[in-house]
């Protein structure tokens, strides 16, 4: 089989911006295009760019965006979090063309870079945002950043109001990079062993080492950043095979997809045959597997189905909130 070229045709649906926020907020809660929650909590943003995929990073480019939002209450919210600054290998002179506020040619020159700058702020007043929302959700916690990088106490706040909430019936999605710091700051003992399954600890792995690395931190006792509770992992943007037999019995779901830059253009190459392979593995060990997003034709789409199989696949919990409450594409 040729890599690059889909093991059969595969119906397909244009992607909204699926990573955006919609504008339009409920209770402190946001509508979102992610198509495997209906809600996101953006309680902290911010994040640094130690890791490599800092350099394509989608939640630096939402929040460099939405700090330049028309409406200033909106745009001072994100204020900070990034900035753009001239790489020391640039050779333009942009001062005659855009004179000398650097601000404003930095802003303007096609040669400059998007950068974190290490701020993680944290929005207070969204705290206790779950408490109001009685409608049972799966709440995607602090989608633009990573919250490994928030204080302890910080953590522990957003845990407190995670255990309260689960009364409402919601389920809470978290993704990081970095189990072994997030991991310790979860107040494990404040649970007991049922309100753990409500509470998904994700990992997010682009490559063969990252998905060594993390989903071994979530799923091994002996790791640091072990998880007892429910475990998922995101391989998304995925950029080479990844074979996940290692992990796959101690994850609860997988989920897929390819990458995707500003206005739903693909990013790196991303072959059929990696999606087949992790559906193989995943439908083995009687795992859900969701296929989020893949390009083709120049586009990103997200498929509905493969070879005549649906692609997306929920964990129990999780499929009957999204049925009931499908996500609603941002404005
Ligand atoms: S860890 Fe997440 S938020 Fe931070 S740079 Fe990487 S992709 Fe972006």
């Amino acid at each position: 089989m040729r890599p690059g070229r889909p093991t059969c045709r595969a119906p397909v649906v244009s992607a909204g911006e699926s990573g955006s926020e919609g504008r339009d907020a409920v209770n402190g809660l946001h509508k979102t295009g992610i198509p495997f929650c209906t809600r996101t909590w953006p309680v902290v943003r911010g994040c640094d760019n130690a890791l490599r995929c800092a350099r394509n990073c989608w939640a630096k480019r939402d929040c460099w965006r939405m700090a330049h939002h028309s409406d200033p209450k909106i745009a001072e919210q994100f204020e900070g979090l990034t900035e753009k600054q001239c790489p020391p290998y640039c050779t333009e002179d942009c001062r005659p063309f855009y004179g000398a506020d650097a601000s404003k040619r930095i802003d303007r020159c096609r040669s400059n870079r998007l950068m974190w700058t290490g701020l993680i702020r944290t929005y207070p007043e969204l705290l206790d945002a779950p408490l109001g929302t009685r409608k049972p959700q799966v709440i995607f916690v602090a989608p633009q950043g990573d919250l490994a990088l928030a204080d302890g106490a910080t953590v522990s706040k957003i845990v407190r109001t995670i255990y309260m909430a689960i009364e409402l019936g919601h389920e809470f999605l978290m993704l990081t990079k970095r189990p072994g710091l997030l991991v310790p700051m979860l107040p494990r003992p404040a649970f007991d062993a049922g309100r753990f399954d409500h509470l998904w600890l994700g990992v997010s792995c682009s490559r063969q080492a990252d998905f060594d690395e993390r989903a071994g931190a979530i799923c091994d006792p002996s790791s640091p950043g072990y998880w007892p509770g429910r475990r998922w992992v995101s391989l998304e943007p995925q950029l080479e095979a990844i074979d996940v037999s290692r992990w796959i019995g101690s994850l609860s779901w997988t989920v897929q997809g390819c990458e995707s830059l500003a206005g739903r253009r693909p990013g790196r190459p991303f072959h059929w045959d990696w999606a087949a392979a992790v559906r193989r593995e995943c439908i083995e060990a009687g795992r859900p597997w969701w296929l989020k997003q893949v390009s083709q034709g120049g586009r990103v789409l997200e498929p509905v189905s493969m070879c005549g199989r649906l692609v997306r696949d929920a964990p129990e919990a999780i499929g009957a909130i999204l049925q009931k409450c499908s996500p609603v594409a941002p404005e």
